[in-house]
């Protein structure tokens, strides 16, 4: 992609460790270009042992702000002078902002993915979720969907006590149920969307030993998956043989794109002018 870069242009990035799979540089340097916003977006792996000089470097070379992607979405946040309400809540960042030297943390994976439910059509309103996993990105979507009003989120993972803290995050909304088949099947009965939000499925990763539990979902209910490399998993392959609506993880990556650049830039973006670019692009990559 020919970007096209001005002796003005701010500077943003990604930092994580590692980071060169990332597919925000493209996304964020095609929205600017599209948008004529004076930003120039790289890709910057960093050691979790150089954060702090990073963060330094980055306030002397004037950055705008950056994204982070694992380890630092939490281990930033005794770094940062200002936390949004909703970052505090998750004790997660994706998204710090650089002004007079200042750095603002956001989490834009919530309202994200709450965005990208809402243009395929759901409301999480006073839904029903089945949550698989409760790394950092599960915690997101649980918050996210408790904030959007969904009505009761059953959170399934592994390892039993940390779908007990993400529960415990969305108290009244949020319950816990066994990572067994069984408990899997009861829940998917009783739910409007199904979310996965654990690696298993993603290239290079585990897969899931047993997806029957798909079978007892009602008719009417959706399957998301947060992974979107392979762009279509087993788990929303299957679903939408079942006749199923799905939906993978890139519309959630483009969201949080476009919310993490409305804080950089200070602008108002609509998705309508973005988002269908960025899915073929995304698809191209
Ligand atoms: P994480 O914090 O490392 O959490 C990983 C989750 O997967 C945990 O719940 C873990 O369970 C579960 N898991 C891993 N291996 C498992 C196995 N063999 N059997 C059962 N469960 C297993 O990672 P994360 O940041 O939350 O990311 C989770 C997924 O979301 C990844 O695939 C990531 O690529 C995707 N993601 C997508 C986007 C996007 O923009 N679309 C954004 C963020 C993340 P335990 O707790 O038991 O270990």
């Amino acid at each position: 992609m020919f970007v096209e870069l001005s002796n003005t242009a701010r500077k943003l990035c990604i930092i994580g460790d590692p980071v060169t799979h990332s597919k925000s540089p493209l996304l964020q340097n095609a929205m600017c270009q599209t948008l004529g916003l004076d930003y120039i977006y790289l890709c910057q792996p960093v050691k979790p042992e150089g954060l702090a000089d990073f963060l330094s470097a980055a306030k002397v070379l004037d950055y705008a702000g950056f994204n982070a992607t694992m380890p630092f979405k939490e281990l930033l946040i005794p770094y940062l002078d200002e936390l949004d309400p909703l970052a505090k809540k998750l004790g997660a960042v994706n998204t710090v902002c650089i002004r007079e030297s200042k750095l603002y943390g956001y989490n834009t994976d919530c309202p994200g993915f709450v965005q990208a439910l809402l243009d395929r059509g759901f409301d999480a309103k006073g839904k029903r979720v089945l949550l698989l996993g409760a790394g950092g990105a599960a915690k997101a979507v649980a918050v996210g969907l408790a904030d959007a009003g969904a009505a009761a989120i059953t959170v399934a993972n592994r390892t039993q006590a940390k779908a007990e803290a993400v529960a415990e995050l969305i108290q009244g909304q949020g319950s816990v149920t066994a990572w067994s088949v069984p408990a899997l099947t009861k829940a998917a009965a009783e739910c409007d969307l199904l979310v996965n939000a654990t690696s298993l499925g993603m290239a290079g990763q585990g897969a899931f030993e047993d997806l029957s539990f798909l079978r007892a979902l009602p008719p009417a209910a959706m399957a998301a998956d947060l992974i979107y490399h392979p762009v279509e998993t087993t788990l929303l392959k299957e679903a939408r043989a079942l006749g199923h609506k799905t939906m993978n993880g890139g519309p959630l990556l483009i969201h949080q794109a476009i919310f993490a650049l409305e804080y950089f830039a200070g602008v108002h973006i609509s998705p309508k002018s973005v988002v269908l670019p960025l899915i073929e692009l995304l698809g191209r990559s």
